[in-house]
């Protein structure tokens, strides 16, 4: 007697894939779901002392086929574009880089160790590059957490889908360049220079990631919705 087949029944979502290595080696990882024209990135961290996106990271592939976007949006999920960092609750890499100083943005800060040096120095920041190179992503959002208060900060043609965010979600919309100079960061290359979407979120540092979850489910769609 064979064996029964039992062919999985068709998923949209294609499974974990590895998209780069960090300095320890660690997997960066990504999942892609839905099938649509409409390409959107969501990174789940990139400061390793900030994991309140951590549920949200979990739970939004399955929220996101509930809400029947799995066919007008591709969705490629990052889950921790800084594992090492993440690992010992450090902001910067194991090489004490902070990921989001490295991209190769006009104003990359040469003089600042913390920025890594040379563009695009490290493996967890090319790991990112190459991820937007492949999927040409409209949108890109990042998980991060502010200590004291929470807000959305945008970059690039993005400030209308801020306000959209805000609305679902109560957190206030402040431009990037008002609040931080933001050297080589994610938003200054895929934003500023590249003219992607770039929403960046910054939540209660030390929030419960469940509530954050509960939070921005709503607003998430909606963006992610287009
Ligand atoms: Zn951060």
């Amino acid at each position: 007697m064979s064996e029964p087949k039992h062919p999985p029944a068709a998923p949209s979502a294609t499974g974990w894939e590895t998209v780069g290595t960090s300095v320890q080696g660690r997997p960066i990882r990504a999942l892609t779901v839905g099938r649509g024209a409409r390409k959107v990135l969501f990174i789940g961290g990139i400061h390793g002392d900030e994991p309140e996106g951590s549920v949200t990271t979990t739970e939004l592939p399955a929220a996101f086929e509930a809400a029947g976007l799995a066919e007008s949006v591709t969705l490629t999920i990052l889950e921790d574009a800084n594992p090492d960092g993440r690992a010992v609750g450090a902001r910067g890499n194991a090489k004490g880089v902070d990921v989001n100083r490295n991209f190769p943005a006009k104003n990359f800060d040469t003089a600042d160790p913390s920025s890594g040096g040379q563009p695009a120095s490290e493996p967890e920041a090319r790991a990112i590059i190459q991820t937007v190179d492949r999927i040409g992503p409209a949108l890109i959002l990042v998980a991060h957490s502010w200590a004291g208060r929470q807000f959305i900060n945008f970059d690039g043609p993005a400030r209308e889908i801020a306000e959209r965010f805000s609305e679902a979600s109560g957190l206030l919309v402040e431009e990037s360049s008002s609040f931080a100079p933001t050297p080589g960061s994610l938003g200054s290359y895929f934003g500023r220079d590249r003219g992607i979407a770039v929403l960046t979120i910054e939540v209660l540092k030390g929030s419960d990631p469940r509530a954050v979850w509960d939070r921005l489910r709503p607003a998430l769609l909606r963006v992610i919705g287009g």
